[in-house]
């Protein structure tokens, strides 16, 4: 039995993690989880689970969860989820918090020197160095979630660095894909919404309509996989089918493949070493007709070249990036922003910001914090 510790168990990750659970429940045991303000949902998943703790981040929330609850411990705030994420009985914790919210709670994991499953990929964008360097110190391993690092990670399999030539990380084109830039004016956040291929979290879903989803990922495998950005490309390819391509140095490539579903890299990440059995169903070739692979258009979609200057800058930059484009996506959802505009304000608190080389997560969050409150300024003027 593995016990596994989901924080952000109510989001689409999380309830996707506790679905491949219940349909291995010899297998996995529920010790932990965590999540912000969904009371309802929390319930049910405490019943199910029974979990030991649970930790809840908003107050109100806390508060009810203790008057509906007593054969489980209840942890509150930021601090409550990252001692479930720490939990000394956890084999493995599913870091699937969204956002900056992430990223102390992931970093508690690595020290305490848990094998981390990893779909909050900000947290790599905002202190890469930082949690590498630590996990090394810890000896704690880090399984990527997110679906094109879990392809890049079963294609290396033990192939040596020296031999990789490229790697591609692919990307279904969001809702907007073949659009160009005067036809995004006015696009709404209903539009933007609509992922052609993902069911996910909205600031997931938005940023993979601006194509930041995947400069995040540029800058999650370059940490991940020790590769400079030079040699991390990114190809569009709308059915969703192959999640990366590792290209070596002899010219071939290989790919990993399944449908579209995040189930199969979650499960993969709960059961390393090892696979779980029919997690998802085959892809059906009878009515696959065809795997389509384009460039993509950075003219259009200029969030992902911010994403790649800002790998290349270092230091804090990332950093900025991701804590920009959070509160540029948020002000786009309550209609403060229009689509279009997500990637100028980035682009204005980039501009604004002098690069530094923080050491630690509390310098990271001072930094993250500065970027926001420009990034409002910004968007208000
Ligand atoms: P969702 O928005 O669906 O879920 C977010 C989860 O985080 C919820 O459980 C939410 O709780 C919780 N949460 C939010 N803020 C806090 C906080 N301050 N403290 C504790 N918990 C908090 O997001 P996704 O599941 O889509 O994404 C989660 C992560 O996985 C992101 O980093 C995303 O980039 C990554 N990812 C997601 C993929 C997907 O297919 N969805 C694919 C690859 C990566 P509550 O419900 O109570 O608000
Ligand atoms: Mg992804």
């Amino acid at each position: 039995m593995k016990k596994v510790v989901v924080l952000g168990s109510t989001g689409s990750i999380g309830q996707s993690t506790l679905e491949v659970i219940r349909q291995f429940p010899d297998k996995f045991e529920v010790v932990g989880i965590a999540a912000k303000s969904n009371v309802s949902l929390l319930l049910r998943q405490i019943k199910e689970f029974k979990p030991k703790y649970v930790a809840v981040y908003e107050k109100k929330a806390y508060e009810e969860l203790k008057k509906s609850v007593n054969s489980t411990e209840i942890l509150f705030g930021a601090e409550g989820i990252c001692e479930v994420a720490k939990l000394k009985e956890a084999d493995i914790v599913i870091s699937a918090v969204v956002g900056a919210a992430g990223l102390l709670p992931t970093f508690e994991a690595i020290k305490a020197g848990k094998l981390v499953g990893l779909a909050n990929k900000e947290s790599l964008v905002m202190a890469g160095q930082i949690i590498l360097s630590e996990s090394i110190k810890r000896g704690s391993k880090i399984i990527p979630i997110d679906s094109e690092h879990s392809a890049v990670f079963q294609c290396l399999n033990g192939w040596n660095i020296n031999f990789i030539k490229n790697i591609w990380l692919t990307a279904s084109g969001g809702p907007f894909r073949g659009k160009k830039l005067k036809e995004l004016k006015n696009v709404t956040p209903t539009e933007a919404l609509k992922h052609p291929k993902w069911k996910m979290g909205k600031r997931i879903t938005v940023d993979s309509a601006t194509l930041m989803n995947k400069g995040f990922e540029v800058i999650e495998a370059h940490f991940l996989f020790n590769l400079p950005a030079e040699k991390i490309g990114v190809l569009i390819h709308p059915q969703s089918i192959v999640h990366s391509l590792v290209e070596f140095i002899d010219g071939t490539y290989l790919a990993q493949m399944s449908i579209p579903d995040m189930k199969a890299p979650i499960a993969l990440a709960l059961a390393w070493p090892e696979r779980l059995p029919n997690v998802v169903p085959s892809i059906d070739w009878s009515t696959l007709k065809k795997l389509e692979f384009e460039l993509p258009d950075t003219k259009t979609f200029p969030c992902l070249e911010l994403a790649y200057e800002a790998l290349k800058v270092g230091g804090s930059m990332p950093t900025v990036l991701n804590a920009t484009d959070e509160v540029a996506v948020e002000a786009f959802l309550s209609g403060k922003l229009k689509f279009i505009e997500i990637s100028k304000i980035i682009r204005k608190v980039m501009d604004s910001h002098i690069p530094q080389e923080p050491s630690s997560v509390e310098e990271i969050l001072s930094i993250d914090r500065w970027a926001r409150k420009k990034a409002w300024e910004e968007i208000n003027r």
